[in-house]
């Protein structure tokens, strides 16, 4: 019996190791990167996941609530948090339509958060928007205690259309 897959998936810290459900998690970020459009905010979506069931879900909410720093997965941790009293997110994958930002990053450090999964990355993004960008979240994890697992690219491509979609019209927030 062959048990090198096994010993891949879990010698890892923490429990969150199965990767099989993140094209199906990642559609309903990028879903929820949609209606955040249509509720009038930007095209970015957030989903948490423990034991692969989905526990939590946010989209930007940024022009909705006056609020600058109410990024998809920014505005779910502190959400989740405050109505759940849990702060270690050791055990849970976070799926985000697009790579978090810096602020977004620095948040799934001090909540230690166990995987991230994004689609677009931010340079894609900042592209789009006529700039060079760069990965920031590998930025922000080198440079910090919590290393936390992360998996990029999970159907960018759609999440891509709608960011290019959405960023033709409208200027960064
Ligand atoms: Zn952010």
């Amino acid at each position: 019996m062959d048990l090198s897959k096994y010993e891949e998936k879990y010698t890892h810290h923490g429990t969150v190791r199965d990767g099989a459900d993140d094209e199906l998690f990642m559609k309903k970020a990028i879903e929820l990167s949609g209606l955040a459009v249509e509720h009038g905010n930007e095209p970015f979506g957030a989903v948490l996941v423990k034991d692969g069931e989905i526990v939590f879900t946010n989209e930007n909410q940024i022009y909705t609530m006056h609020d600058p720093t109410f990024h998809g997965e920014a505005g779910l941790i502190r959400r989740f948090c405050a109505e759940t009293g849990i702060t270690d997110l050791r055990d849970y994958t976070l799926y985000s339509s697009c790579e978090p930002c810096f602020m977004c990053s620095g948040a799934m450090v001090w909540v230690r958060l166990g995987r991230l999964v994004y689609g677009a990355s931010n340079t894609e993004l900042e592209n789009i928007l006529g700039n060079e960008g760069c990965n920031c979240s590998r930025i922000v994890f080198d440079n910090s205690f919590w290393k936390l697992e992360v998996s990029a690219g999970i159907l960018k491509e759609q999440a891509l259309e709608i960011l290019k979609d959405y960023f033709d019209k409208h200027e960064k927030g």
